[in-house]
């Protein structure tokens, strides 16, 4: 039957459909479900049919009638139409994976907020992006399907522009599933305009690159958990853009989905108050409340409109909250990947911290949050911290009691260079936005409420001002993280480093081993790391290929779409999956390498050696011995070689390349032990001499440039842009 026939695409992935058309696949899955249902209904009452028909409860004649019957049509409709889905999808999928592959950022026009009734002008705000350089594409379907040739003529334009410049972003917003109806394919550059010939009305090109003095304003916010941080983004996003209450009612934006309790009247009523947010990557897991995941930063990006700086950009970057309820090994872990998050920014600006007012206990993890700040960024970031303070109407606009703790907690810096004072200090009080969301879901307040909530805005509206002012005119030069040269910086720049290495030294590996086993036979394995554009996981659970290049086995990376803790491709535990920041290639060739066979041995033991200094150094500069990045890699290196042994035939390749790495990992054990035994320190400017020679390894570098390819892509896809 055709249903059997359709069980297997619909169960094949579609990556990139879910992520970046979630929704719509979502229709489809349930089509699908229901599909399912009416079948099996079918399938028991055809049986149940059968069975009367054999009891001799119905008569057989009847059958072939009761056969032909609505549900059977209306099945085979459900059939068809599945089928006429599958089709469209297949075709989409392949798009946009073509699209993607081709270095395009895929965007679905519903994803900013297009709709129809935008005017030119609206449109333009809607599609235009923080980076300098940009190319839009804007198309659908129908565009595609009725005009093909033009379409990839266009495409093909901007990959060929994009060659001359390579650092331009490309973007494919496809309006197929917004109202907007778009009547012809469009172009339109930032930076920039250019012309296009085959579009007959180019829209008017968005401004000009600007000076450097008005590069955007990146904001580091931390802050503990629960102390308000998506409210603080929501309310700060409509005090800069609103110039009051009023005109903040009738548009109220709100970037983060929120749900709160709120009481009104004499009688203190209480609402729930829910809004769904434009953002489904937010750092709030709506689905498990209270229970925290490991979330990725993500930067919201506004277009500031104030007169002084108009027209100027704000990123914020968000981040998971201080005080893990997993525990400090959590919080550590977070404040490493924020670390990582920001060494990927041109440029910081501020770092705001964001507390309650009225709290006598500050959160203990804070003062290693400082410690870590400073010794990675140097004393220099100590003048752009500032401090925000949440919900401090109560607190009548001060940092009420919280300002002792604090105080005592800077005093116990080894630097004494971060001041607390009015001027760095900003109260705020996301009352107002409260009171907005409620008057969406059309609760009613009285006048004395009504004037509370119009204060209460006057004053943090008057704040978020004064909060730019200060960045754009005290602390307007940004400092790159990525420059500073620390204790830290080095211990990220290993851990990046960690899996290049050892896949550098297995690959060195089975091409000794290849050169061993036929002295005539030319051939060695290369690898090409390949960039990837999206949170990717691998599931150790999950069943993955193996295919065979010159006489080894090689275990696929089969990827998973892995967003905030959760797998969208799998349904194994999140902890079956370890994230990855780039692919592996393997490739056959003819070209031997020019060493001798001295010399690549000096450099396996070389790698294998350095390996061992550097997780030494991550040991005596803090790190904990579980978390060895080195170990870790030995060890899944070496299940993967086993597990390969295990199931297939002819490995003796593998097997042989098992025990060469387990060799190799008892070398680097005992290096490891040796060096502790001894208590050896290895000076940091050694480390950094270190880090460099490693990167003039060229196997290791590819790795890296697709390493340091993914950060981008990361801020990137965790980026949310406040339409203007
Ligand atoms: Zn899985
Ligand atoms: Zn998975």
């Amino acid at each position: 039957m055709d249903f059997k026939k359709l069980s297997k695409p619909l169960n094949q992935d579609y990556p990139n459909l879910q992520q970046h058309l979630n929704i719509e696949f979502n229709k489809i899955q349930t089509s699908w479900n229901e599909l399912q249902a009416a079948y099996t209904n079918q399938i028991v009452r055809l049986q149940d049919l059968v069975i009367r028909a054999r009891r001799g409860d119905i008569d057989q004649n009847y059958i072939p009638d009761a056969l032909k019957d609505d549900q059977d049509k209306t099945l085979a409709k459900m059939i068809n139409d599945c089928n006429d889905y599958l089709n469209a999808w297949d075709q989409k999928e392949q798009l946009i994976k073509d699209l993607v592959q081709k270095g395009f950022k895929y965007q679905n026009a519903l994803d900013r907020n297009i709709k129809s009734g935008d005017d030119q002008q609206t449109l333009n705000g809607k599609l235009s992006t923080s980076d300098n350089r940009t190319c839009v594409i804007c198309s659908n379907d129908n565009l595609y399907k009725n005009n093909s040739s033009r379409w990839h003529s266009l495409r093909d334009q901007l990959l060929k522009q994009r060659e001359e410049d390579p650092q331009l972003q490309l973007i494919y917003v496809d309006f197929s599933y917004c109202s907007y109806k778009l009547d012809d394919m469009k172009v339109f550059s930032t930076g920039e305009a250019k012309n296009y010939e085959s579009t007959p009305q180019p829209m008017s090109s968005l401004p000009l690159v600007q000076p450097k003095s008005e590069e955007i304003m990146n904001v580091l916010l931390l802050g503990e958990s629960g102390v308000g941080k998506s409210t603080f983004i929501n309310a700060f996003v409509n005090y800069l853009k609103f110039n009051n209450l009023q005109e903040a009612e009738k548009n109220t934006i709100v970037l983060i989905p929120v749900s709160f309790m709120m009481t009104t009247g004499d009688n203190f009523e209480e609402h729930l108050v829910k809004f769904e947010g434009k953002d489904d990557l937010s750092n709030e897991d709506h689905e498990h409340l209270g229970q925290s995941v490991t979330q990725h930063c993500k930067s919201y990006v506004f277009t500031l409109t104030d007169e002084r700086s108009r027209g100027r950009k704000l990123r914020i970057v968000d981040t998971p909250g201080i005080g893990d309820t997993r525990g400090s090994s959590q919080d550590d872990a977070n404040l490493q990947h924020i670390l990582t998050y920001i060494n990927n920014l041109t440029h910081l600006n501020a770092i705001c911290i964001l507390l309650k007012p009225n709290n006598a206990r500050l959160n203990v993890f804070f003062r290693s949050c400082f410690m870590q700040l400073i010794d990675m960024l140097s004393e220099n970031i100590c003048d752009k911290i500032i401090f925000c303070f949440t919900n401090s109407r109560p607190a009548f606009y001060t940092p009420g009691n919280t300002a002792t703790p604090l105080k005592a907690l800077l005093q116990s810096l080894p630097i004494k260079t971060i001041s607390f004072k009015q001027e760095n200090t900003f109260c705020f009080d996301s009352e107002s936005f409260r009171y907005l969301v409620a008057r969406r879901n059309k609760i009613v307040f009285n006048d004395i409420e009504e004037q509370e909530y119009y204060d209460s805005w006057q004053k943090s509206s008057k704040e978020s001002g004064r909060l730019i002012a200060y960045i754009r005119t005290k602390i307007s030069t940004g400092i790159d993280p990525n420059q500073s040269y620390s204790v830290k910086q080095a211990q990220l720049k290993i851990y990046l480093m960690s899996r290049p290495i050892l896949e550098s030294m297995r690959n060195i590996l089975r091409n000794i081993i290849l050169s061993n086993v036929s002295k005539s036979r030319k051939v060695s394995l290369k690898l090409y790391p390949k960039t990837i554009r999206s949170p990717i996981a691998i599931c150790l659970k999950c069943p993955r290929e193996s295919i065979k290049i010159a006489e080894f086995w090689f275990t696929m990376d089969k990827l998973h779409v892995f967003i905030n803790n959760k797998c969208r491709t799998c349904q194994c535990d999140p902890s079956d999956h370890y994230p990855i920041d780039y692919e592996l290639v393997y490739k056959q060739t003819d070209d031997l390498s020019s060493k001798s066979e001295n010399d690549i041995m000096n450099m396996l033991n070389d790698l294998c050696k350095t390996s061992a200094e550097f997780a030494h150094f991550l040991l005596e500069s803090g790190g904990s011995s579980e978390h060895d990045p080195f170990l870790l890699g030995w060890k899944r290196m070496i299940q993967e070689e086993d597990d390969i042994c295990a199931k297939k035939c002819s490995y003796e390749l593998n097997f042989k390349l098992m025990q060469e790495l387990q060799q190799l990992k008892d070398g680097y054990e005992k290096t490891k032990r040796e060096m502790a035994r001894r208590k050896e320190s290895i000076e940091l400017v050694d480390v950094y001499k270190k880090i460099e020679n490693m990167s003039k390894c060229e196997m290791i570098e590819l790795q890296m440039v697709a390493i340091r390819e993914w950060h981008k892509n990361m801020i990137i896809y965790y980026e949310y842009e406040v339409p203007t």
